[in-house]
């Protein structure tokens, strides 16, 4: 961001970081569209989490808010180079200040505090008074599709990406790291608006593996809400007890009917 606003000036860096993330969506959120819902829509069937397809009109509207998104997003960049030229912020832009242990180890760091801040946001948001102002445009998706990925209320989206500035005071990282969190942000949100459920067998059930969340989970919380907050992990929704109690027979059944003839129509 910091060469975009010194190369192009403010509004130009601001409108092409805008444009920069929108893209980053679209290739995500589009390859796996087009695998999954157009290319290979009857190969997978049997992994489908929901038996009705997704209506148009709400796909439409899952990429329309998406975009909006995308120029909160940046706007959230423009923030952290100001913050940054104040001299407030901890980021540092020569790896070499730290090492490549502590690159690593900033990256973990941020998923963590990322999973934490959005569990306990989400869960505030379900509250009916700010559910009515900030999280309703996510879940007009009830089968969501990758799309959904970004398809927040724009107030919503500048709480979700609230934790970053406050983060940039907190923890030293290279910008970097932040790229690497968005694209793994990206990538998990993209898993769980899937619709689909791909992960093997057994994960739900493994000792290291059920602490990730699946595209069931996900899903669960948009067909049911009031369960599942969690973002890629699944530690909070086990100790404050917030898992649907039928997240993982849900899992089950889904793995089970792939391994029989059993599969929705398409
Ligand atoms: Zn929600
Ligand atoms: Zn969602």
């Amino acid at each position: 961001m910091h060469l975009l606003i010194e190369k192009f000036g403010l509004l130009s860096g601001w409108l092409l970081a805008s444009t920069a993330i929108f893209l980053r969506y679209t290739l995500f959120a589009g390859l796996a569209f087009t695998l999954f819902y157009i290319l290979k829509k009857k190969a997978f069937a049997w992994a489908r989490i929901q038996e009705k397809h997704p209506r148009a009109r709400i796909i439409l509207s899952e990429v329309q808010h998406s975009a909006y998104t995308a120029f909160i997003f940046a706007l959230m960049a423009v923030a952290l180079y100001f913050l940054r030229e104040a001299g407030y912020t901890q980021i540092y832009t020569d790896i070499s200040t730290y090492g490549w242990g502590y690159f690593l180890l900033s990256f973990l760091l941020l998923v963590l505090l990322h999973d934490t801040y959005f569990y306990w946001m989400h869960r505030l948001l379900h509250h009916p008074k700010l559910f009515r102002i900030f999280h309703w445009v996510h879940h007009l998706s009830h089968n969501p599709t990758p799309w959904a990925s970004l398809s927040f209320h724009p107030l919503e989206a500048l709480a979700e990406v609230a934790i970053i500035p406050i983060a940039a005071l907190l923890i030293p990282f290279h910008p970097l790291a932040l790229l690497l969190l968005a694209t793994w942000s990206l990538i998990w949100n993209v898993i769980g608006h899937l619709g689909y459920e791909l992960f093997p067998k057994g994960f739900v059930h493994h000792p290291l593996l059920r602490w990730f969340n699946t595209s069931t989970h996900h899903n669960m919380h948009h067909q049911r809400s009031g369960c599942n907050y969690g973002l890629y992990f699944n530690f909070w929704d086990t100790w404050m007890g917030t898992n649907h109690p039928e997240y993982r027979n849900t899992f089950d059944q889904i793995k089970r009917r792939s391994r029989s003839s059993e599969m929705f129509d398409v």
